[in-house]
């Protein structure tokens, strides 16, 4: 059996956590002090995935560029394609909070790039 130690992100507690697992096969995890950080661990292990924000610019505004955040986590190690495919969006102002520049980024479900800000027109 291997164990892998990660640190539960879900709230600010920062819980270490240890995995023990056999191959691919989870046999325990301990060091959670709740259900989410349990989860955590499993989803590190199977399937590891990232969010970001950032921002993209912005014509017809009185500000250079948006701020944006990807509604859902893509997969650790598509981090770096999305972030460009990110960079790539050009908007027009106006723009709402909450507004889907990009949905199923990279064709993934429900993972569309949200303005977390609203900026109208110059
Ligand atoms: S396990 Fe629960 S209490 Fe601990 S950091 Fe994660 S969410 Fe917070």
């Amino acid at each position: 059996m291997s164990t892998e130690n990660y640190v539960c992100i879900a709230c600010p507690i920062g819980c270490p956590l240890e995995l023990v697992h056999e191959g691919d096969q989870i046999v325990d995890v301990s060091g959670n002090k709740c259900v989410r950080g349990a989860k955590y661990a499993r989803q590190e292990f199977t399937d590891p995935r990232r969010t970001f924000s950032t921002t993209v610019p912005i014509e017809g505004s009185n500000w250079a560029r948006l701020p944006v955040k990807l509604a859902a986590p893509v997969p650790k190690d598509r981090i770096l394609e999305a972030a460009q495919a990110v960079h790539q969006l050009r908007v027009q102002a106006p723009i709402r909070m909450g507004e889907v520049l990009a949905r199923d980024l990279l064709g993934l479900d429900g993972v569309n790039v949200v303005a977390t800000r609203s900026l109208g027109r110059a």
